[in-house]
Parts: C-alpha cells; sequence; structure tokens
C-alpha cells in the first residue's frame, strides 16, 4: 500500500487512540481541511482491506482500530458503548482451521456484542 500523507495523518491517529474510532471522531480530530469524510472513509477502507486495521460496528457506525503485535479484540455494550479491550485467544484456533482447509490468513476479525453489568440492570 502507498503510504500517502493523509494515510500518515490517520494511521497515527488510531496508534496513539486507546479505543476504536469512527471516521467522524477521526475528522473531528484532524487539523483543520486536511482531508474530507469520503477520503477518511475510502483509507480506512484501503487499510482493512490490508488487514492494518480492524473494525467494529455498532448502530450502523464502524470503529477503526490497528492490529498492533500485542492484538487484541473488543466487547462493546450495545446500551452506553463502553469498550472494553480483551486479550485474543484466537490465533491457535485460526492457526488450526488454517491448515486444515489449506488457507492463507491474513488477518481475523472479532467484537463481542452486549450489555455491561450497569446496563444489565436498566434493562
Ligand atoms: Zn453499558
Ligand atoms: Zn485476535
Amino acid at each position: 500500500m502507498r503510504m500517502t500523507n493523509q494515510r500518515k495523518l490517520i494511521l497515527e491517529l488510531l496508534n496513539k487512540s486507546h479505543q476504536p474510532k469512527s471516521a467522524e471522531m477521526i475528522i473531528e480530530e484532524l487539523p483543520n481541511h486536511t482531508m474530507n469524510l469520503s477520503t477518511v472513509y475510502r483509507n480506512l477502507d484501503a487499510f482493512f482491506a490490508d488487514g492494518i486495521v480492524s473494525k467494529s460496528t455498532m448502530k450502523n457506525t464502524a470503529y477503526y482500530y490497528v492490529n498492533h503485535k500485542d492484538h487484541h479484540h473488543y466487547m462493546i455494550c450495545l446500551s452506553c458503548q463502553k469498550m472494553y479491550e480483551i486479550d485474543c485467544h484466537l490465533d491457535d484456533f485460526a492457526h488450526d482451521i488454517a491448515l486444515k482447509h489449506h488457507f492463507k490468513i491474513t488477518h481475523h476479525d472479532m467484537t463481542i456484542y452486549g450489555y455491561c453489568e450497569h446496563c444489565q440492570s436498566t434493562l
């Protein structure tokens, strides 16, 4: 992938972030007029296709986060949208399945959705 200045900006922002960000959140944090929303989306899609970022979707909004070496996943409350970082336990499992099907894995994705302790009591 060609690393344009726009892509560097978006990636730096996601790298610094402690939680997944939507395209709207990203554009708000970029210096004014750096790029428009559709450009942010286009670049995020390119990152996603290349396995550089993962995404979780909540209420029709996609939240993106970087696939670090210390790769992890998120568990998200559908009510208050609190995000919990969780360890990945999928690698061995994915590796076994890939061997069985002669599949070459580039990356994987997993998000757990539900209700946090607080929101369960208000359901
Ligand atoms: Zn909650
Ligand atoms: Zn994982």
